[in-house]
Order: C-alpha cells, then structure tokens, then sequence
C-alpha cells in the first residue's frame, strides 16, 4: 500500500502516513469531494492564492462571486464591503487544513476561511 500523496510505503493498519501526515482512509470518496475553502477579494490575491496553492500541489478552483454577498451566516458584507469582487475559491476535502495554513501563512488578511468564525 502507498500514500496517495508522497507514494510512501505504508502497512495496512497505517491510518496517518507517517512521512506526510497524509490521513489514508475514504481517499477514493474524500478525493472527488470539493469543499469551499474561502473567500479572496480580489483577483490578484485570489490568482496569487491559486498559484500558491499549486506549488504545494494542492489543486484548487477559483470562483467569482461578482456582486454576490448572500451567504447567510459569514460576515462577507463587511469584510468586503469596499470590494466590487469575491472570488470563491475550493479545495478536494482531504486538503482543506494544509491549504488553510498555507493561505494564512502567505495571505494573511487577504483571504478569509470559510469555517472562521466571526
Ligand atoms: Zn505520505
């Protein structure tokens, strides 16, 4: 068996690979799963964001959100108010934690996780 991420060897019983930290599990389930990952206000940060992304070799879709701010619950209104656009942009499941520290490790306040609280 193989880590489907760094393709380390790993014995049957390994649910965490011990060289990546990659959870091995419903990878086949989990791998076709896109989650919505957060919100970027502008198209320069969000293209810098999806780049960044794929140098990790995190693969992730970037969605404009134009003059959409209805998501009930996320406080988009505010943090975007001076913004004229909103990109959605979306990682496979498995990958949301690593994107999400690596998008607050180069963004910072740039970006805004879909899970943070307000
Ligand atoms: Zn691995």
């Amino acid at each position: 068996m193989l880590c489907p991420k760094c393709r380390a060897e790993l014995s049957e019983d390994d649910t965490t690979c011990n060289v990546c930290g990659f959870k091995i599990g419903k990878v086949t389930e989990t791998e076709q799963a896109w989650v919505l990952l957060g919100y970027i206000s502008d198209k320069i940060t969000a293209d810098f964001a999806n780049e960044t992304l794929m140098s990790f070799e995190i693969p992730s879709v970037l969605m404009s959100k134009s003059g959409f701010f209805g998501n009930a619950g996320l406080a988009l209104t505010s943090f975007f108010s001076n913004s004229d656009q909103l990109f959605e942009i979306s990682v496979p499941a498995h990958l949301v934690e690593e994107a999400t520290e690596i998008l607050n490790n180069t963004l910072g306040s740039g970006w805004r996780s879909a899970k943070e609280e307000k």
